[in-house]
């Protein structure tokens, strides 16, 4: 019955635009920050989906964001709201509770902290490892995919979260314009954000300096995304390999 439904589950979020799809177990998140305290009492699962972003916009970025990439990025995260808030009807009408959790709506500005990390739920449902620049890479995708998140009470059968593969690679601590990056392996997750980046040199980076810039407007970056090999080579080469 849970996998059945699992299945029609990931169908739907497949139809509905979604490249990759996962399903948490919350207990294995017991303990994590979220806004309000109390958000994940009333579920069991939350579902974790991504979409990818286009690799020539990557391509693309020499030192900085382009306007493309912060256009295709606001359009992944508004497909993703989209996709969170049929996937809500879906299990609605499944007799389930649903609620959305957005691609991007930072609380807080200074901290860049929302309703629940959709990283930390995205390893847990399997979709990805916490890379050594904190992003969620994908064996499919590496780092070029956006993310959401949908918490519920269905009954589902949850996937394993996946071990860390970034093994000796060092590209993401080598391309970081604002050397931020501390190239610190964990086999699971980092026990606090500090422990993998010197954040504030990330945040002043694209704060101060690319939010600035010409019809970027986002506080985005995309150099650890770019060089990332599991986003430039892809599951063929690494399964190959
Ligand atoms: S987003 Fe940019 S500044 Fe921040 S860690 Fe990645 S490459 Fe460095
Ligand atoms: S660039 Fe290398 S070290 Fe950085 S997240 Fe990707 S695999 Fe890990």
């Amino acid at each position: 019955m849970a996998k059945s439904l699992t299945e029609q589950l990931k169908t739907e979020a497949r139809t509905l635009g979604a490249d990759l799809v996962g399903v948490a177990d919350l207990q294995l998140l017991a303990g994590i920050e979220t806004t309000p305290a109390d958000l994940l009492a009333p579920f069991r699962y939350a579902i974790s989906f991504a979409v990818k972003l286009p690799d020539t916009v990557f391509e693309q970025l020499v030192d900085r964001p382009t306007p493309l990439y912060s256009q295709v990025y606001q359009q992944a995260n508004a497909l993703l709201d989209t996709i969170a808030l049929r996937l809500c009807s879906w299990i609605e009408a499944q007799g389930g509770k649903a609620l959305p959790i957005p691609a991007s709506l930072p609380l807080d500005m200074v901290n860049f902290t929302s309703h629940l990390s959709a990283k930390a739920v995205a390893n847990v449902a399997g979709l990805g490892w916490q890379g050594k620049s904190l992003l969620i890479i994908t064996p499919e995708f590496g780092p070029r995919v956006r993310l959401a998140t949908v918490l519920t009470d269905l009954s589902l059968l949850p996937d394993a979260p996946l071990k860390n593969r970034c093994g000796t690679c060092r590209a993401c601590t080598e391309a970081c314009v604002a050397q931020a990056i501390r190239n610190v392996n964990v086999e699971f997750h980092y026990a606090s954000r500090e422990e993998a980046l010197d954040f504030n040199k990330c945040a002043d980076k694209l704060v101060r300096e690319f939010k600035n810039l010409p019809l970027i407007e986002k506080p985005i970056c995309g150099i650890c995304i770019k060089v990332c090999p599991w986003g430039r080579q892809g599951r063929k080469k690494h399964d190959s390999s």
